[in-house]
């Protein structure tokens, strides 16, 4: 595997393999790789014939109180890993790179309306931060496909959107959510947690599924959404929300077709998880 920090010996090699007709694969991760991450390598392996991945702790998508500055950096062991799990090349641009003139003003990507809601309501600005990166990258990757965890279910619509909207010829990969054996989805963050906590973390899952099957059985979605957060408060959560919507994220009164996500987003001590099932109601 090939450890690129520079951008254009990033597209010598990409370009390179595009002349030799290889389909690009393309996985952005921000390190302190786990099994997630390998199973989007591996999902980007079965499309493309080479893959890129990067890893880069994106400044711009942290709020000024959050965990940007203790968020897990382990550079060797990730490179190890993405070796071990057959990617072709590591990008690891430094801050200047990606920023070439800083963090103050810098060109950045909004996408309207979905930011605002769920994620983006709690985290201002996190998702311009993470749109402006992922558009960095794909300009400088130019990859032909890039693979997305549906376990970052709001970002994946948001990356959809922002490359329709800019015509980035990337085909986006949606990969599914990988969890433990436990149900807890698996994260970089879950190691913040206590053994206490990481098996008060399993509710977060099982509310998700008491909020599907409940949706299922026709109970209104107010009622539910309101039971799910009392019962993350009952075991000591935050929440910031508990909600069903739309498989588009649009609200249930609008929603067309019957494939819904139930998306949960809360606080454990200084723990942010989030997680989400997808699921269909009987129409
Ligand atoms: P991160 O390093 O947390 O920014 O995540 C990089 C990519 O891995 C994103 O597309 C995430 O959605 C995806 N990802 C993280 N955790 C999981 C998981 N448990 N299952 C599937 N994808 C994941």
């Amino acid at each position: 595997m090939l450890q690129i920090h520079e951008i254009t010996a990033l597209r010598a090699q990409v370009a390179d393999w595009k002349h030799q007709g290889l389909r690009v694969g393309f996985v952005p991760t921000m390190g302190n790789l786990h099994d997630g991450h390998f199973a989007l390598l591996e999902l980007a392996k079965s499309r493309c014939e080479r893959v890129v991945s990067s890893i880069f702790v994106n400044p711009t998508q942290f709020g000024p109180n959050e965990d940007y500055a203790r968020y897990p950096r382990t550079e060797q062991r990730d490179i190890d890993g993405l070796a071990r799990n057959g990617c072709d090349v590591a990008f690891l641009p430094s801050a200047d790179v990606m920023y070439p003139f800083g963090i103050k003003n810098y060109v950045q990507m909004h996408v309207p309306g979905i930011t605002d809601i769920l994620c983006g309501a709690h985290r201002p600005g996190h998702f311009n931060g993470v749109a402006t990166v992922v558009a960095r990258l794909f300009n400088m990757v130019q990859p032909d496909a890039a693979v997305f965890g549906r376990k970052d279910y709001q970002q994946l619509q948001v990356i959809r959107y922002m490359t329709r909207e800019m015509s980035f010829p990337v085909e986006i990969i949606a990969a599914p959510t990988l969890r433990e054996a436990s149900g807890l989805a698996m994260s970089s963050r879950n190691q913040y947690l206590s053994d206490d906590e990481r098996i008060t973390a399993l509710e977060v899952f099982r509310t998700l599924q008491f909020m599907r099957d409940a949706c299922i059985a026709g109970i209104s979605s107010d009622h539910i959404e309101q039971q799910a957060f009392e019962r993350l408060e009952a075991k000591g959560f935050e929440v910031d929300y508990a909600e069903i919507r739309a498989e588009d994220l649009g609200r249930l009164a609008r929603a067309r077709g019957n494939a819904r996500v139930a998306l949960i987003a809360a606080k454990l001590g200084r723990t942010r998880l989030i997680d989400n099932l997808e699921f269909e109601i009987i129409s």
